[in-house]
């Protein structure tokens, strides 16, 4: 029997726990873990024995965790990390090395532009798309590239990628194709399904929900990882299409030290078992957000569910009908913005997204205060633009307030 997406997200991979019958995940708050004899220390450490030596390596907060999300996400396993920045940059450095490229999307969140700025300083070339199409990924494509790199729904320029297709494309050069599925969260799509091989998340936003931990994970695929191609992955190559995570886990979780923490882990747990309610209701609140505000006069609204969005038709096939809880604003000048935001009661002014609170930034002064005019280009970041991250309120209110803000401002 299989289950659906809502039914799968509150029991799949998340029995009630053996040994007391508790129905949440048990807070297993501790640095390290003790063992009866030296010699069930060393089998443990050797790998002879199961079990946990030091949080930063492992802890049985964190697999359960780890468990629903690769479940949910349809991977062979997940490992998470302190952010969504820690899942990104580790996830990247596994694999790639001095001299090595990335093809990336140019339209690509602020902290993960920001990111391949300070990789350059390792060495690590990034070459941008001009837009986010397969063809635009395959002109940065060279000997030297060692992953495609792109995002569900660009953040904040809202631009759809096609999975199948950016898949594809890799595959045919052996390369795998990394996406960040922030945006959407596995409720909107499973990249992995659609042939993608390393997923990324900041479970910080959609999947925590309610904006009380920063966190990351990465899950993955069956991609068959080969040692020429990938060198890193040479030590860990007996373990097969487990060699990416297992050198993940070991190099780039234990040695850098980015692990998440338990209490973390826990409360981010919590919030995902509301994830797909959260994100019906959001998605539902942002098409109606963004219709209404398209009713008024001198704005400009874009969102991927307005059927005159050239993002249109890949967003309604590739997301079930969905088209994201993110809708972007352009009031025509920075002054506008600003008074629009000012004007705001209900909506939060935060750096954040994916919160059960309607959000919404400036992100020219904010997130993209220190990015290159031509970075700002890329990205569809301009000086008159608010970005809108669509909660769960009742719809009419946020009708009204953002009305209200448009009016005044
Ligand atoms: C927020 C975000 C990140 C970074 O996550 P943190 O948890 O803030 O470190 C990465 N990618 C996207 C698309 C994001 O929105």
């Amino acid at each position: 029997m299989s289950y659906r997406f809502a039914t799968r997200l509150l029991h799949e991979a998340f029995p009630p726990d053996k040994a007391t019958g508790a129905t949440t995940s048990s807070i297993c708050q501790t640095a390290a873990y003790a063992q009866e004899t030296a010699e069930d220390m060393a089998k443990v450490f050797a790998g002879k024995k199961s079990g946990f030596v030091y949080t930063r390596v492992g802890n049985p907060t964190l697999a359960t965790f780890e468990r629903r999300l690769a479940a949910l996400e349809e991977g062979i396993g997940a490992l998470s990390f302190a952010s969504g920045m820690a899942a990104v940059s580790m996830s990247i450095m596994n694999i790639v090395g001095a001299g090595d490229e990335i093809a990336a999307s140019g339209s690509l969140f602020g902290g993960t532009s920001s990111l391949f700025r300070e990789l350059a300083t390792y060495g690590i070339r990034v070459r941008y798309t001009e837009e986010n199409s397969p063809d635009a990924f395959a002109a940065c494509l060279t000997e030297k590239t060692k992953l495609i790199y792109t995002e569900t729904i660009g953040n904040p320029k809202l631009d759809v990628a096609d999975i199948g297709a950016l898949a594809e494309l890799a595959h045919a050069h052996g390369l795998p194709l990394f996406v960040d599925n922030t945006v959407t969260t596995p409720y909107l799509v499973r990249p992995l399904a659609l042939g993608a091989d390393v997923v990324i998340h900041s479970t910080s936003k959609a999947i925590n929900g309610n904006g009380n931990s920063v966190g990351g994970i990465v899950v993955v695929g069956k991609f068959p990882w080969n040692a020429e191609k990938f060198p890193k992955l040479a030590e860990f190559s007996a373990f097969g299409p487990m060699s990416y995570l297992a050198r993940l886990s070991a190099r780039m979780r234990a040695d850098f030290g980015s692990a998440l923490s338990p209490f973390n882990a826990y409360l981010t747990g919590i919030g995902l078992d509301t994830l797909a309610l959260r994100m019906e209701r959001a998605c539902e609140n942002a098409m109606a957000l963004a219709s209404y505000c398209r009713t008024k006069e001198s704005v400009k609204v874009n969102y991927p569910g307005l059927p005159d969005s050239p993002e249109h038709e890949l967003a309604r096939r590739q997301f079930a009908g969905h088209y994201g809880t993110m809708l972007t604003l352009s009031l025509g000048s920075q002054e506008r913005a600003f008074r629009f935001i000012n004007h705001l009661s209900l909506a939060l002014n935060v750096s954040n997204i994916g919160d059960a609170r309607t959000l919404v930034i400036h992100p020219w002064s904010t997130i993209f205060l220190h990015a290159s005019e031509e970075e700002k280009a890329r990205a569809g970041v301009t000086d008159d633009l608010v970005r809108v991250s669509v909660g769960i309120e009742d719809k009419d209110d946020l009708l009204n307030d953002f009305g209200n803000a448009l009016d005044k401002a």
